[in-house]
């Protein structure tokens, strides 16, 4: 369970995390009109998983299972939302995958 600690270490306001939330949705609702992949293939899920575990940034929050630099989680969110990893359209914003 995070103290509160983990938290803190996200670099990033609660509004430019809303709209990287909004980006993300929008970018997934584009694909799914042009009939492209939404969802990322289960090996390139565990890929970029194992990329942020190591994350050579030293952006990965494991307690959290999320990257500090912007917000997202890595595989599910909270309310079991789709992570970061799991959508074919989103990138780490640190160029690491
Ligand atoms: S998304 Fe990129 S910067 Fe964030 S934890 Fe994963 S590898 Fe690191």
């Amino acid at each position: 369970m995070a103290c509160g600690g983990c938290k803190a270490r996200i670099e990033i306001s609660k509004l430019q995390m809303a709209a990287n939330v909004g980006g993300a949705a929008g970018r997934a609702f584009k694909a799914m009109v042009q009939g492209k992949p939404v969802f990322s293939a289960a090996q390139m899920v565990l890929k970029r998983h194992m990329i942020c575990k190591a994350c050579p940034s030293q952006k990965y929050i494991s307690e959290l299972d999320r990257c500090a630099a912007c917000g997202c989680f890595i595989l599910k969110s909270i309310v079991g939302a789709p992570g970061k990893a799991t959508l074919a359209n989103e990138k780490c914003p640190k160029g690491h995958w």
